[in-house]
């Protein structure tokens, strides 16, 4: 293990100094990814937060410059807040910037209705023993990408997110500059020993720390006290995607497309990296500032360098066939649910579903029995059927998804949204 006072140090002498100016000045030019001053900083930010990795151009960053757009109050703007064992911590209102080009209004993050001390008070038990090592989970003596020493205290907090169910999500921003937004999700130890998953949350905390990736939601780091485990996570602006596909009952072929590229985009680099997501569905599934797709739970996930897999896992609609068969299974799985996503998204529900029950499902899963209705365009229902082949090897590689006409027709315009394709 490496020696963690060093590590320490080390990051603590990587913390930028406040210059504000460097960043809030900049301007974004629209979704691309290339470097600005504001990306600089974030950068910055990010060696704070996680270790000396260097940071990709990624849509995280691009949604902090969207936030500098929309404007954060400069160093010297901000009051001092209450400390977040408080309730009501609504940030210093707007100074308009047309007052004064240094000095921009400040995001507001909502007001804390006190959830974090409420429920702790009433939810959860102290762990303690094995399971109380195994959920000792902080980032800044992780053994990959230490960061620095995180606390309930360094953050203000906002307006509740949602409800998971392990705990609740949060809107909070960093005391410390550059006040970086981020969604803060607690999960109590205690339930999580309940239900038997201590194994896996681990896995998935670990998963989701080392990816980096515009389409994968980010975790920045970890800390825990004695009942509850708090990640830090990429805000998803614009909240979960099951909710618009709710909304609209299903999406236009374009934004559908738009979706399919950025998912096989993330796909292809989870894959890279062993890591199978093998739970693809529209609840998994977050919306940055900009509307971007970001894949963001890896309860499921598996890091599996050169492995084949048997356990029965992922959502009953998006399984495979080799899965409902108990056989054994591979990255593919994921081929096959971008094309139930797809079908999904243009046609308002899956293509396999039946209301008659589970095994109704699985038999036809197993048969391929799809039928593709009239509305869906013909270049559309070409991709569905690649992706869905019964035999993972003949599943249209993600590499091809993306150079499919259907997605390329539709794809946005202008610079890659993608910073590791
Ligand atoms: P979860 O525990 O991940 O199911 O989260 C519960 C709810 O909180 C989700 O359904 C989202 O509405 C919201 N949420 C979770 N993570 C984020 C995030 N990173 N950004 C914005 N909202 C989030």
């Amino acid at each position: 293990m490496a020696n963690i006072g060093a590590v320490t140090r080390q990051i603590a002498a990587l913390e930028i100094s406040s210059k504000q100016n460097t960043s809030t000045k900049s301007t974004r030019s629209g979704t691309s990814h290339q470097k600005t001053s504001s990306q600089t900083s974030v950068s910055k930010l990010v060696t704070k937060f996680a270790s000396s990795t260097s940071l990709q151009s990624t849509s995280s960053s691009s949604s902090l410059k969207s936030l500098h757009k929309k404007g954060t109050a400069s160093a010297s703007s901000v009051s001092k807040l209450p400390t977040s064992s408080k309730p009501a911590l609504t940030p210093a209102h707007s100074k308009t910037s047309s007052q004064s080009s240094q000095v921009r209004p400040e995001i507001d993050i909502g007001n804390y209705d006190g959830g974090f001390e409420i429920e702790n008070e009433k939810r959860g038990e102290a762990v303690t023993g094995e399971a109380a090592e195994e959920l000792a989970l902080d980032s800044s003596v992780s053994r990959t990408r230490p960061t620095r020493e995180w606390h309930l205290y360094d953050f203000d907090i906002g307006r509740p997110l949602g409800k998971g169910k392990f705990g609740r999500v949060y809107m909070v921003r960093t005391k410390c500059e550059p006040q970086y937004i981020l969604a803060l999700k607690c999960l109590y130890k205690s339930e999580i020993v309940q239900s038997r998953v201590e194994k896996q949350i681990r896995r998935e905390i670990e998963i989701q720390q080392n990816l980096r990736h515009p389409h994968v939601l980010r975790l920045y780091g970890y800390f825990h006290d004695e009942k509850r485990i708090f990640l830090m996570l990429e805000f998803a602006g614009k909240g979960e995607l099951y909710k618009q596909l709710s909304k609209h009952g299903s999406f236009s072929e374009r934004r559908s497309a738009v979706y399919i590229d950025q998912m096989a985009d993330a796909l292809g680099y989870l894959h890279s990296k062993h890591v199978i997501h093998r739970d693809i569905k529209p609840e998994n599934l977050l919306l940055g500032i900009n509307g971007e797709l970001k894949i963001g739970d890896f309860g499921w996930s598996v890091h599996a360098p050169g492995n084949r897999r048997t356990t029965l896992c992922g959502t009953l609609d998006y399984l495979p066939p080799e899965m409902v068969e108990g056989r054994d299974h591979s990255e593919k799985v994921d081929y096959w649910a971008l094309g139930v996503l797809t079908y999904e998204f243009i046609c308002g529900a899956p293509p396999f579903e039946d209301l008659s029950g589970y095994n109704a499902t699985y038999k036809r899963i197993a048969k391929v029995d799809l039928k593709i209705p009239a509305k869906v365009s013909a270049e559309a229902k070409d991709l569905i059927m690649k992706l869905l082949q019964y035999d993972p090897e003949k599943r249209l590689p993600l590499s091809d998804v993306r150079k499919h006409p259907w997605v390329v027709r539709h794809r946005v315009k202008g610079p890659s949204v993608s910073g590791a394709s």
